[in-house]
């Protein structure tokens, strides 16, 4: 009688859950850790909805798991540059909503019975710390997400992000909004699905109460919306180094937004962390197969990381005044036009969303 290969998973979150469910049909016998007393993820930013580019049906041929039930896609995404509003952004081509989290209508409530009746086998309470990395057996899949001390376990450099978060049910779902000023280096959004929203303004540098202020007044007077309560949080997000993204380090495999397989110009990591499931699942009977495939599909990663870091920061990101200056020259609708003939219906997505242009031409 042959024995079944052990094969252990530090995260249940999306990318953990999606590896563990590949390597459960493979027949290996799987046990998922958590650091938190159920699945569902880091209480600070779950439950919750996010926006995102995706090919829902060809990640799901990919993964070998139909995700397609949990994706809705977006009736209603503005960009607004200050108070100027622009419809359809990129990357617009395939934006979705899913719901994160423990509720019964999450991506997470989706896949935790799909692994279970594989047989994967569940350890809550079981936090990954340093003093066990040097035991760890090679092949240990490590899908912690965007926990800043996992990060600093594994010496991963990333940008720390601050935010303002809200979250809760409201009476409307898949719309959300992009809101740009200079007050914060990324942007304020909200995602809503299932009829729960998740709203953040985020930055790499601490964002000011007044600044918060200056959100919701926009919020309010152009999208109508006002929330309750706030809170203060923050992580990690490999997106720092042109090198972040890595399938394997020192003989563990990273998988999720950990492995670095994130978008970094929007910080998209929805559609990564899935593919980077399947990659880390690969790696563990086939690494270099894995590796090969992980280098291809993250390869416009470079081009986005450098846009980001020596371009937008340095030049652009300060100046959303001139941008909103432009785009009232040409015309928010004509802009608009602009963008949907020359970036939506030919799939241009300006973005090294990994796998995600190569979805559309690949598979
Ligand atoms: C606030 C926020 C908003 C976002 N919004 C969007 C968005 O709108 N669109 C988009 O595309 N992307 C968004 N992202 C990014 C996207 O959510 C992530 O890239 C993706 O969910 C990561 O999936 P993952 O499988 O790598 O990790 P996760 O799904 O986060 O799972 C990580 C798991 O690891 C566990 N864990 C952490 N530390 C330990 C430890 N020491 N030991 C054991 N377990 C541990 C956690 O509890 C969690 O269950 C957002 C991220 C955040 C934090």
């Amino acid at each position: 009688m042959t024995t079944k290969k052990n094969v252990t998973i530090y995260g249940c979150g999306m990318s953990g859950l999606v590896a563990a469910i590949n390597l459960a049909r493979e027949g290996y016998e799987v046990t998922v850790h958590d650091r938190e007393k159920t699945y569902g993820g880091d209480p600070m930013y779950n439950p919750s909805a996010h926006t995102t580019p995706i090919l829902p049906k060809k990640v799901s041929d990919y993964i070998g798991i139909d995700i397609t039930p949990c994706f809705q896609p977006l009736q209603h995404l503005p960009s607004y540059f200050h108070e100027t509003k622009v419809e359809g952004c990129p990357p617009i081509s395939g934006e979705y909503t899913v719901e994160r989290g423990n509720r019964p209508t999450s991506l997470d409530s989706y896949l935790i019975p799909i692994a279970r009746d594989l047989g994967v086998k569940f350890e809550f309470n079981s936090p990954l710390r340093k003093k066990d990395i040097p035991g760890l057996e090679p092949g240990t899949i490590i899908a912690c997400g965007l926990t800043p001390e996992v990060y600093d376990m594994f010496d991963i450099p990333y940008y720390r992000w601050y935010g303002w978060i809200s979250r809760g049910e409201i009476g409307f779902s898949a719309r959300s909004w992009l809101w740009w000023d200079e007050g914060n280096t990324e942007y304020g959004y909200l995602s809503s699905i299932n009829n729960y929203y998740f709203n953040l303004l985020f930055s790499i540098k601490p964002v000011s109460k007044e600044q918060l202020e200056k959100y919701k007044d926009f919020m309010k007077r152009r999208e109508g919306v006002e929330h309750k309560e706030w809170h203060y949080g923050g992580g990690a997000v490999p997106t720092i180094a042109p090198d972040n993204p890595r399938l394997i380090r020192k003989g563990l495999i990273f998988c999720g937004t950990m492995s670095g397989f994130m978008e970094p110009f929007g910080w998209f990591g929805i559609n990564g962390a899935l593919m980077s499931g399947k990659l880390a699942a690969m790696a563990v009977s086939d690494p270099a197969k894995a590796q090969a495939e992980f280098a291809d599909l993250s390869r416009y990663f470079y081009n986005a990381w450098w846009v980001k870091n020596k371009i937008w920061y340095p030049y652009l990101r300060g100046h959303i005044g001139l941008f909103e200056k432009v785009i009232n020259l040409i015309g928010p609708e004509r802009f608009s036009r602009f963008l949907a003939k020359y970036i939506n219906e030919q799939r241009h997505v300006p973005f090294a969303i990994p796998g995600y242009a190569n979805l559309g031409a690949r598979y």
